[in-house]
Order: structure tokens, then C-alpha cells, then sequence
């Protein structure tokens, strides 16, 4: 099994589902007690928050360029930014390492294209929804996001930064993204993209009007997909 190296903390509440998610996803593809093979480094997620609230993107970049570099010294065969927001920095992260880098939008892109949704809304922070990287990402490998307007773009920041990553899920902001959904189905979207890792916290995919792509899920299958090659593979020819 291949190791898998997380770079978390941001915030460390999604961190806590992506380390469930792998290990739950390597004991039902091994069975037993089979768990996967693990490397996480956490960040003070205070200091990237101040980082980004200044615009500070390339001492961003430089930080967990050092974090993912040091993820491979001590044994990762991946790495995993474990938020979509910081995919901002990623080919800066990725350019610090001769591991792969695992991509959450384009991991996002390929689960949204195999299941033929063109048109996904996308709930995010605003770092996401509106700095272009993650649109016009998005766009080049053929998907057509449709962002939220002002109103709607604020909402969901505060709802992630204010409520989110400090752990507290509150109805009433699942009611104002359940209405943000309906209305952006209203207006021709054709599914939703969970484009923030702690958004599947208040929000179960599987529960929407709409088609839902949880980031957090599909990047940690990615990983264990990843991490599990060989065993597939084996298993494969011994069956
Ligand atoms: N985890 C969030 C995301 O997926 C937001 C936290 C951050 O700003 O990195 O974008």
C-alpha cells in the first residue's frame, strides 16, 4: 500500500473526515482490520486564514510548499491539499515535491463528467467562488460552474468560516444553502459541487434536489484509489 500524505488543518474539521474517509475506504476495499497508510501534517489554521484574509497567497504557497515537501521526506507517495480553497497555491505546493500531487478540482471535474453534469452549482468560500482558479479550472477540462450571486457568495463564506470551521452546524444555515440550491435549479443548474471540505458537514450529498459532489469524499477516494493501486491490480490478475 502506498502512503498517503494529507496536508491538513484547514480546518481541521474536514482534516477529521478525510482521515476517517481514507481509513474507512481502505478497510472496505481490504476488509479486516486492514487501515490505510497515513502521513498527516496539520497547519495552525489561524495563520493560513490571516495569509489569505491579507492576499498573501505566495507566503501561503511557500508554507505548505515546505509542509508537502516534508510530507514526502518522511515517506508520503502523495500528497493531498485538504481544502479546495488552498488549490489556489496548488501547482506552487505541487512544484516542491516529485510526488504526485492529487487535484481536487480535477478530481471533482472527473466524478461531475462521468456523471454527465455540465452545469454544477458551486457552494464554496469566496476565495473559491471568485478568484477565478477554480472556475476557469473547471472550465478547461469542460465543466460549466455556476457561481452564486453577491448575496448568496457571502452567505456561504460566513456559513463556512464563522460556523463550519469552528464546528458548530446549525439548521438554519442548511436551510439557507437548501435554498440557494433550489433557486440556482431554478436557474438551469444541474447539480452541486460541495467546494468547500467542511460543507459536508451540514450538507448531505446524497439528500439535495440536485445531483451533490461532495469534494471531501471524491479527493479522499481519489487517494485511496491512489494508495491502492497495486492491490487492485494484483487482485485483479489472481481473480
Ligand atoms: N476547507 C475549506 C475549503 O475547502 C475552507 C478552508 C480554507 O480556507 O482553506 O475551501
Amino acid at each position: 500500500m502506498r502512503t498517503i500524505g494529507l496536508i491538513g488543518g484547514m480546518s481541521f474539521e474536514s482534516s477529521a473526515v478525510y482521515y476517517r474517509l481514507v481509513n474507512e475506504m481502505v478497510r472496505g476495499e481490504l476488509g479486516g482490520l486492514a487501515s490505510a497508510e497515513v502521513l498527516m501534517h496539520s497547519v495552525n489554521f489561524a495563520e493560513i486564514v490571516a495569509l489569505q484574509k491579507a492576499g498573501r497567497w505566495d507566503d501561503a504557497a511557500a508554507r505548505l510548499g515546505n509542509v508537502a515537501a516534508s510530507l514526502e521526506k518522511a515517506g508520503a507517495d502523495c500528497v493531498l491539499i485538504c481544502t479546495n480553497t488552498m488549490h489556489l497555491i496548488a501547482d506552487e505546493v505541487a512544484a516542491q515535491v516529485s510526488i504526485p500531487l492529487i487535484h481536487i478540482i480535477e478530481e471533482t471535474a472527473a466524478a461531475l463528467r462521468s456523471a454527465d453534469c455540465k452545469r454544477p452549482l458551486l457552494l464554496a468560500t469566496r476565495y473559491t467562488m471568485e478568484h477565478g482558479f477554480y472556475v476557469d479550472h473547471m472550465s478547461a477540462l469542460g465543466v460549466d460552474v455556476m457561481v452564486p450571486d453577491a448575496d448568496d457568495r457571502t452567505t456561504v463564506h460566513n456559513i463556512i468560516f464563522d460556523e463550519l470551521c469552528a464546528g458548530n452546524i446549525y439548521d438554519g444555515s442548511r436551510a439557507k444553502l437548501m435554498d440557494i440550491i433550489h433557486r440556482a435549479r431554478a436557474a438551469g443548474a444541474d447539480s452541486v459541487i460541495l467546494g468547500c471540505t467542511e460543507i459536508c458537514l451540514i450538507l448531505d450529498p446524497t439528500g439535495l434536489p440536485l445531483p451533490g459532489f461532495d469534494t471531501t469524499t471524491i479527493h479522499a477516494r481519489s487517494a485511496v484509489d491512489f494508495a491502492l493501486l497495486e492491490e487492485k491490480v494484483a487482485g485483479k490478475n489472481a481473480a
